[in-house]
């Protein structure tokens, strides 16, 4: 079902302007509060290792997050936001956190969507709406983003339909990159575009931007048809059902992440892996040539990585945002 019960509390605009890549962070930032956009932020424990393989420290996050902001925040803004917080690094303990801390500044901005079965009637979940909220979240060791498919002023609505490409035992990206592609000929046929993303971890996500007016259902229920249509021309390497037995040797194609209350990890947000790799968007050539040659690496981002693509090709998911696409309605 649908939420609809939501009250937002937005907070007054910012009082400066954003300039992102101006923020450098070093362990030896001044431990009094600074001043982000106009913003006063308390930065703690900058330079405490969160990659310890890396030595990547929490500094260098906040710093990652304040460089890729521009291209990062249009992708949060007004989404519900999940944390996934890594407080002692990747190594250690982590939590995910719905509910928006407490104890924060009185300038960010939550939105309260209603939510069957927890222990509160509703969430009241965090928005990233500008850069001091961004580099807030990045400093509760926040490694990873994940969002809602829709935003907080239609939650019943999501902007998009993803296919999460995960490979079972023995498979890998470059088994994801087939089965992306063959959603990619069967959305054309039904003249739907798509974007692919690195998940940053072991798969693929393809996201099919909408932008129109569609249910939560129809999405579901499309990609579920869409995952099982693919697993009947290729049940040895292709899977849509949930069993974990199942999945050996296959890809476990994730229609179910087409739900209201299900999370994806954002374009652009860190993930709590060995390196500080990144959910990267990829171009459907990159894709092909890693394919050709059998290499994953080519597909494996990690934040410098991306920065400097970002600066190169500027957000090439920007359609997620942008392009609007109708589902074909059974009548259709
Ligand atoms: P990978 O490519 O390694 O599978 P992924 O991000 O796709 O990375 P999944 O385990 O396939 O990870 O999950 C898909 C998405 O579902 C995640 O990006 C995350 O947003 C959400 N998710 C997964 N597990 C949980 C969980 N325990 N609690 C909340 N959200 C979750
Ligand atoms: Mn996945």
């Amino acid at each position: 079902m649908p939420r609809s019960s939501k009250t937002r509390t937005r907070k007054s605009a910012r009082p400066g302007g954003e300039k992102n890549s101006e923020l450098k962070l070093r362990p030896e930032a001044p431990k009094g509060p600074i001043e982000v956009a106009g913003r006063q932020l308390k930065l703690s424990n900058l330079d405490k290792v969160l990659y310890p393989r890396e030595g990547f420290t929490k500094g260098q996050v906040i710093e990652y997050y304040a460089r890729i902001a521009d291209v990062l925040l249009p992708h949060l803004r007004g989404r519900p936001l999940t944390l996934k917080r890594y407080p002692d690094g990747v190594d250690a303990e982590f939590f995910y956190e719905k509910m928006c801390p407490s104890h924060r500044p009185e300038w960010v901005s939550t939105t309260k969507i209603a939510s069957t079965g927890g222990k509160r009637p509703f969430v009241q979940y965090c928005l990233v709406e500008d850069l001091p909220t961004l580099i807030w979240v990045a400093n509760l060791a926040s490694l990873e983003l994940h969002t809602l498919l829709s935003r907080e002023d239609d939650v019943s609505c999501p902007t998009t339909m993803v296919f999460d490409l995960d490979p079972g035992p023995g498979m890998n990206l470059i088994d994801c990159i087939a089965v992306a592609r063959r959603f990619r000929e069967m959305l054309h046929s039904l003249g739907l575009e798509s974007c692919p993303k690195t998940s940053g971890g072991k798969g693929l996500h393809l996201y099919v931007p909408l932008n129109t007016r569609v249910t939560f259902d129809e999405t579901k229920h499309l990609a579920r048809a869409m995952a099982q249509m693919l697993e009947k021309e290729d049940p040895q390497r292709i899977t849509s059902k949930m069993r974990k037995d199942h999945r050996h040797g296959r890809i476990f194609v994730d229609w179910s992440q087409n739900d209201d209350h299900k999370t994806t990890v954002c374009a652009y947000s860190l993930r709590a892996r060995e390196r500080p790799t990144v959910s990267t968007p990829v171009t459907w050539d990159e894709l092909e040539t890693a394919y050709r040659r059998k290499d994953s690496d080519r597909l494996v981002f990690t934040c410098d990585d991306v920065l400097k693509r970002v600066e190169k090709l500027g957000d090439i998911f920007e359609p997620v945002l942008k392009l609007k696409q109708k589902l074909p309605r059974p009548e259709d």
